[in-house]
């Protein structure tokens, strides 16, 4: 009877929660759902995450959408907002990005850990949570329930002061976070280390906590590899290069470039 009574309660706080704050779609603003199906689908196809100028040292990245139209305001009212309730389809997005890069790379026996980039003590303080954490914890859950051997591994700290890399260039961010990484212990040996945030921009943040999470790493360790929900997207369409992943359909071999530019069809010898 007291237990009927509460859960009544409880189900007309919640509708009461929608009308004094109603929910609104957080990449359109569409009333109805957290994430309306049309933005969630932009979630949907993993892609290589490639920067504008790959630093070197980048991980192989997988993101699970583009870092632009309404996914941009929908990441960032996650990070900055406070909506919490977008951990769910984002974290969603997280694992699929994990599974694409997983995929993509050599067989290995172990699990599969996921390390969130931390955020520094000031954002932490800032935003009063860690949302790469709160993601990591729901694509861990998402990439189990799937049945891969996934498992959350708090393996890199911040230390020392950065500065908003807001304005900075990629270089000007890179020697920003320069020794910002510190790792608390080695990743195991057995097993892939895949580096989870939530956006990756120029990639500097990646870079510089994958070469602190490889070092001491013998060469015929795995490498280190990395997802995040979205990526800014490349301008002009993206070309194929040596930093993306294997992910990416491969041009047929027996389609050659010609010279003109335009594609032909197989190689006809004349
Ligand atoms: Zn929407």
């Amino acid at each position: 009877m007291v237990g009927g009574v509460v859960a009544a309660v409880a189900a007309v706080a919640r509708d009461l929660a929608d009308l004094v704050l109603p929910r609104t779609c957080a990449g359109c603003g569409l009333p109805g759902r957290v994430l309306c199906p049309r933005c969630a689908a932009l979630l949907t196809t993993p892609r290589a995450a490639t920067p504008r100028r790959v630093p070197w040292g980048f991980p192989p990245t997988a993101a699970a959408g583009a870092y632009s139209g309404p996914l941009r305001p929908a990441v960032n009212a996650f990070k900055e907002q406070g909506r919490t309730e977008l951990a769910g389809p984002l974290g969603t997005a997280l694992a699929l990005a994990v599974a694409a890069v997983v995929a993509a790379a050599p067989r290995l026996p172990g699990p599969v850990l996921l390390v969130p980039v931390p955020s520094s003590a000031a954002a932490l303080r800032s935003r009063g949570r860690d949302h790469v954490g709160e993601l990591t914890r729901r694509a861990v859950a998402e990439l189990r329930a799937a049945g891969l051997p996934a498992e959350e591994a708090r393996l890199l700290r911040r230390s020392g002061r950065v500065r908003d890399s807001a304005g900075l260039s990629a270089a000007a961010r890179r020697a920003n976070l320069a020794g910002t990484f510190r790792r608390d212990e080695a990743p195991p040996r057995r097993g892939l280390v895949v580096l989870v945030d939530d956006v990756v921009t120029s990639g500097a943040t990646l870079t510089e906590a994958a070469a602190e999470l490889s070092s001491g790493r013998r060469p015929s360790d795995a490498p280190v590899l990395a997802a995040v929900v979205a990526a800014t997207p490349r301008r002009p369409p993206r070309t194929v290069s040596r930093g993306d992943l294997r992910v990416v359909p491969k041009r047929s071999e027996n389609v050659r470039r010609p010279s003109s530019g335009r594609l032909s069809g197989p190689e006809v010898k004349d």
